[in-house]
């Protein structure tokens, strides 16, 4: 598999620096995927060989275990994008910085992706788990993604074929199809009031997020009423009602600005990672009844 990849591939690389939380094992295989055709063939060439392979976009929604990902590790790096000011589309590849675009467009005066500002993720990703903040989400505006299918063809998919759900959509769930550019409907608008917009947001998150490494909400909020004032920060409120902020395994805690981020505080294991996730479920089930959720997803090898 190597040989078929050439110079663009190296073996054993650190995936902590390439992931927000800092922390996780080496990827067997990796390799930096620039354009969708070196993309899909990237994706081809593993299928063919029957080699596991794994797309890593920013990393910001992922744990990766300490034992590192077998197989091949693929980092999304596609990010072209052009926009139609005719009919106001957002053509962008999946690998595109969703916050770096979501500004760049906020300031020429195009609305719609303000919510974005303080995600530190790719379309890709984003569209993956339906990222979404401040009452926007990624399935809101989106018209329509191009994938790559279990078979191999590249296919596209309207909205309402995605299954977007709260932090979830059909690539999620199934796996095998991998996203290459989405289709995002844009309006105009006075930049200085999205300017202020994605403002209050970074400003919001300022005050209320903590500032070392993490992967920013570690469970899903439990399902709940949806127009309950509280929900909007459910789970970090079970976890801070059971008395976890600041609670510490090893080098990674329960943040005590926001009881939903788990942060490292330097050095921190995924192993450690796991028994907090544990530890903090475990406390919430007994007091309150409630299973929560992961909203992250773990991979890799123990
Ligand atoms: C400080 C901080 C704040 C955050 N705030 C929010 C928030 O407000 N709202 C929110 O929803 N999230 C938030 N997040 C979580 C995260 O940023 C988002 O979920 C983001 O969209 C993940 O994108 P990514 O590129 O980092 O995905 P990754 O973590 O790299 O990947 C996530 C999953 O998607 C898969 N994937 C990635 N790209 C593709 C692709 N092109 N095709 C198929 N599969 C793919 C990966 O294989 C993996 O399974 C936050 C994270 C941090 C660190």
């Amino acid at each position: 598999m190597r040989d078929l990849l050439g110079s663009r591939a190296q073996t054993n690389v650190p995936l902590a620096p390439r992931v927000t939380l800092r922390v996780g094992g080496v990827a067997e295989l990796f390799v930096e995927a620039k354009t969708i055709a070196e993309l899909i063939e990237c994706v081809q060439l593993a299928r063919e060989h029957a080699v596991p392979f794994f797309i890593l976009g920013n990393g910001s929604n992922i744990l990766v275990r300490d034992g590192g990902i077998r197989g091949l590790t693929i980092e999304n790096q596609c990010a072209e994008f052009s926009l139609d000011v005719t009919d106001s589309i957002l053509s962008v590849e999946s690998g595109a910085s969703l916050p770096g675009i979501a500004n760049r467009l906020a300031r020429q005066g195009w609305s719609g992706l303000e919510w974005a500002i303080g995600i530190p993720g790719t379309f890709g990703g984003a569209i993956v788990g339906n990222a979404g903040a401040h009452g926007g989400t990624m399935a809101d505006n989106l018209l329509r993604v191009t994938i790559l299918d279990a078979n191999g063809d590249v296919l596209e998919l309207p909205k309402t074929n995605c299954a977007f759900e709260y932090r979830a959509s059909r690539f999620k769930r199934a796996g095998g199809e991998i996203v290459l550019r989405a289709q995002i409907e844009m309006t105009r608008d006075d930049p200085q009031v999205c300017i202020a917009r994605m403002n209050q947001y970074t400003e919001h998150r300022r005050r209320t997020q903590p500032t070392e490494p993490s992967v920013g909400s570690m469970f899903k909020n439990p399902p709940g009423d949806p127009s309950a004032p509280l929900r909007a920060s459910f789970a970090g409120q079970l976890i801070e009602q059971a008395g976890l902020k600041g609670a510490r395994i090893g080098n990674v805690a329960v943040s005590r600005v926001h009881a939903n981020f788990f942060v490292n505080l330097g050095g921190a294991t995924a192993r450690d990672v796991l028994q907090l996730v544990d530890l903090v479920r475990d406390q919430v089930r007994e007091q309150f009844g409630i299973e929560l959720e992961l909203e992250i997803q773990v991979v890799g090898e123990e």
